[in-house]
């Protein structure tokens, strides 16, 4: 293992077991309907490849870029829009495919955003979810695992932009991340 890594908190099996539920439900419920889904640079990157690949329904991919933390581990509620989407969403169901939900700051924000172009539907997919730590409440309608309230890296997530190729999902040592 990394020394900078506490523990394994999820192996990539376990991920990928549960990618697919996550995906077979999703199939389910958009059947006979055209989605949208809308990944959230850089972090939802690894997860969204996986979970479209297990979908049984036409999808077409879209992605935005907000930032939120920069090289601090905690929010700072501030969100800036950093690349939009590339197609109107108007009248289409579109589903956010995020990595973490963690204050809630950043996805209450951008719902907030892509509400306003008057989707036929936008509904969230999230990863992971640290519950503890929401500020503001948000409706995650499909939902990996929650997490307790530790950082985390790898399958996408990163520490100053390293650790996202790691297959595996890791707790970070509280020293790499608290200086
Ligand atoms: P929120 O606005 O919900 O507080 O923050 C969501 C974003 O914060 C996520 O998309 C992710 O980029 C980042 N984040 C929150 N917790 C973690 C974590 O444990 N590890 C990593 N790598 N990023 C996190």
């Amino acid at each position: 293992m990394h020394p900078g890594m506490e523990r394994v908190l999820l192996s990539k099996d376990e991920i990928e077991d549960r990618v697919k539920e996550l995906a077979r439900a999703i199939s389910e419920d958009y059947q006979g309907k055209e989605l949208l889904l809308v990944g959230i640079l850089k972090g939802a990157a690894v997860f969204l490849a996986d979970l479209m690949r297990h979908m049984s329904i036409d999808v077409r991919i879209d992605f935005m870029a907000v930032s939120s933390y920069g090289a601090s581990s905690k929010s700072t509620g501030v969100v800036r829009i950093l690349k939009d989407l590339e197609q109107s969403i108007e009248g289409r169901h579109v589903l956010v495919v995020e990595d973490i939900v963690d204050t809630g700051l950043t996805l209450n924000y951008l719902l907030e955003i892509l509400r306003a172009r008057d989707p036929a539907s936008v509904r969230i997919c999230a990863l992971l979810d640290k519950p503890s730590r929401r500020e503001i409440e948000v409706p995650v309608d499909y939902k990996g695992f929650a997490i307790p309230d530790e950082f985390v890296v790898g399958y996408g997530l990163d520490f100053n932009e390293k650790y996202r190729h790691l297959p595996d999902i890791y707790v970070l040592k509280k020293e790499v991340y608290q200086g």
